[in-house]
C-alpha cells in the first residue's frame, strides 16, 4: 500500500520502522514510534514514557502550559510511580532562543534519561535541542495545534541574534490530549490553520522548481501533503467553533505535513515563498524589533500574498532576450548592500551564503531560463492546478477569524515588497522571487504589488 493510500486511512499507519520505498527512489521513514491522540491522551504519559525507555523524566513546560496540562503530568507521572524532575520557565512568552537552551541545560537533573516537553512550538524547539546536545530521549506532549513542527528532528532557534533551523531529535512519540487542544487559544488554532494554507503554495513550488532546477520531487509526498490540506480547509467552519473533532483533524493534517518533511528530508513540501514572508518580519523583529506574530498566522497571511504574485505570474510571458540584459545589469554589490541594510546581523550571514552558493551566476541563470522558456505552459497549468484563487484562500483565513493582510498584525505592504524581494536570498531554494528575477521582471513586478492598497490597509 502506498503512503497516500495509508494516510487516508490512518495515519498511524506511516509509522512503519522499516519505512516505505517509494517509487521515488527513496526510502520515506520517521523516527516517531507513537502518536496518541484522543480525549485523555495524557494518562497515557507513564505508559508511553516506558516504552521510550525512559526511567526518570525531566518535564519541560511555561507557565500557559503548566496549568493547561504540565501540571496534570506531574501528578499523573507520581501516581505511575515514575520519577521525575521539572523546569518550568518563568516567562509568559518564552522564545526558542540559546539563552532559553541554556536555563534547561543548567537546570537539568543529570539522573534523567528523557525530556517530556509540554506545550506547542516553542518548548519542543527547545526541549528537542537539549535532548540532542544531553544525549537524552525526547517526547512530546503538544498543547495546541498551532504548527507543523512538532515531529521534526529539527529545531527552530535563534541563535546569537540569528533564527535558524538546528538538528536537533525526532521525538519517540507525540501526546495530544484533545480535551486540551480543545481548550488552546484560539490565535494558536488559527496559525496551525494558516501553517496548513501555506502548503498550496509550497507544493506548487516545489513542482516548479523540479522542473527549473531539477530538484527533487516526489509526487506521493506532495499527494500526501495534499490529503493533509484538504482535511483540514474542509473542516474550516467547524475549526471557527472550537469544534474537537475538527481540531484533531487540524492536528493529524499538521503531523502528516511534518511526517511529509521527514519523508522527503528536505523542507520543500511544507514550506515555500509564503513562508519567507514570516521568516524575514521574524528577522527583522529581532534585529528591528519591528511588529511580529505566531509563525502559522505570518504564513496565512504570507499564503494569500503569494497568491497574488502567482496570478501575475501566470499571466506573464517569457522574454529571453528581456531576461538576459536584465540579468546582465543585475549589481551583486548593490543588492547584497540592502540585504545586510533590510535585515542587519541575518542580512550578513545571506550574503556568506549566497557567495558559496553563487546563485546568481549568468550560466546557472541561463540554464534554468531556457528550461523555464521550454517548460512555460506547463508552469502555468501547475500554478493553476494547486492554488485556489486569492478570494478562496482569504475566504478560508476569514472563516476561521485569522488574519489576512499584513497590516492587522502591525505591518504594511511596504514591508511585504521588500520581504518578497529579499525572500529569494533566505535559503537555496527556488521560488517566487528567483523565478520573477530569471525572468528579468522581479523589479517591475514588485513595483506593481499591491499598489492598489492603501500602503497602511
Ligand atoms: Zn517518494
Ligand atoms: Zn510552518
Amino acid at each position: 500500500m502506498g503512503i497516500v493510500e495509508l494516510a487516508s486511512q490512518n495515519i498511524h499507519g506511516l509509522l512503519n520502522a522499516e519505512g516505505f520505498a517509494c517509487p521515488c527512489g527513496k526510502i520515506h521513514r520517521t523516527e516517531v514510534r507513537e502518536l496518541v491522540i484522543k480525549p485523555g491522551a495524557l494518562q497515557e504519559i507513564p505508559r508511553v514514557v516506558r516504552s521510550a525507555g525512559g526511567s526518570r523524566v525531566f518535564l519541560l513546560a511555561d507557565p500557559n502550559t503548566y496549568s493547561a496540562a504540565a501540571r496534570r503530568v506531574a501528578v499523573l507521572l507520581e501516581a505511575a510511580g515514575v520519577p521525575h524532575s521539572s523546569f518550568i520557565f518563568q516567562e509568559e512568552h518564552v522564545q526558542a532562543t540559546d539563552g532559553a537552551l541554556a536555563q534547561v541545560l543548567e537546570h537539568f537533573t543529570p539522573e534523567s534519561d528523557l525530556i517530556l516537553g509540554v506545550g506547542s512550538g516553542t518548548i519542543n524547539d527547545i526541549g528537542k535541542l537539549a535532548a540532542k546536545v544531553l544525549g537524552v530521549g525526547y517526547i512530546c506532549a503538544a498543547t495546541a495545534p498551532s504548527m507543523d513542527g512538532f515531529i521534526s528532528s529539527t529545531s527552530s532557534m535563534v541563535m546569537r541574534g540569528i533564527k535558524e533551523s538546528v538538528p536537533s531529535v525526532t521525538p519517540h512519540a507525540l501526546i495530544a490530549d484533545l480535551d486540551v487542544l480543545a481548550q488552546a487559544p484560539k490565535r494558536l488554532l488559527q496559525a496551525g490553520f494558516g501553517d496548513i494554507l501555506a502548503k498550496y503554495v509550497s507544493i506548487l513550488e516545489w513542482r516548479i522548481s523540479h522542473l527549473v532546477t531539477g530538484e527533487y520531487y516526489c509526487p506521493e509526498i506532495a499527494e500526501l501533503v495534499r490529503l493533509a490540506v484538504r482535511s483540514s480547509v474542509s473542516q474550516v467552519e467547524q475549526l471557527a467553533k472550537g469544534d474537537r473533532e475538527a481540531v484533531k483533524i487540524l492536528l493529524e493534517s499538521l503531523l502528516l505535513s511534518g511526517l511529509a518533511m521527514s519523508f522527503a528530508g528536505i523542507t520543500r513540501p511544507a514550506s515555500g515563498v509564503e513562508h519567507y514572508f514570516s521568516h524575514v518580519w521574524e528577522m527583522r523583529h529581532l534585529e528591528f524589533g519591528t511588529p511580529q506574530d505566531f509563525h502559522g498566522l505570518q504564513c496565512g497571511i504570507g499564503t494569500v500574498l503569494a497568491a497574488e504574485i502567482y496570478e501575475i505570474i501566470k499571466g506573464l510571458t517569457p522574454d529571453e532576450e528581456r531576461a538576459l540584459n536584465y540579468v546582465e545589469g543585475f549589481d551583486l554589490e548593490v543588492w547584497h548592500a540592502f540585504v545586510r541594510c533590510f535585515l542587519g546581523k541575518s542580512g550578513e550571514r545571506l550574503v556568506e551564503l549566497e557567495e558559496k552558493e553563487q546563485k546568481y551566476s549568468r550560466e546557472g541563470h541561463k540554464r534554468r531560463l531556457k528550461r523555464i522558456t521550454a517548460h512555460w505552459d506547463q508552469i502555468r497549468s501547475i500554478i493553476a492546478q494547486e492554488l485556489p484563487t486569492v478570494d478562496v484562500l482569504r475566504g478560508y483565513l476569514e472563516t476561521i477569524g485569522a488574519p489576512v493582510s499584513p497590516r492587522e498584525i502591525g505591518l504594511d505592504y511596504r514591508q511585504a515588497r521588500r520581504a518578497f524581494l529579499v525572500s529569494k536570498d533566505i535559503r537555496n531554494k527556488y521560488n517566487a522571487s528567483m523565478l520573477l528575477w530569471d525572468l528579468g521582471l522581479l523589479d517591475e513586478v514588485v513595483k506593481s504589488l499591491w499598489r492598489g492598497k492603501r500602503e497602511r490597509e
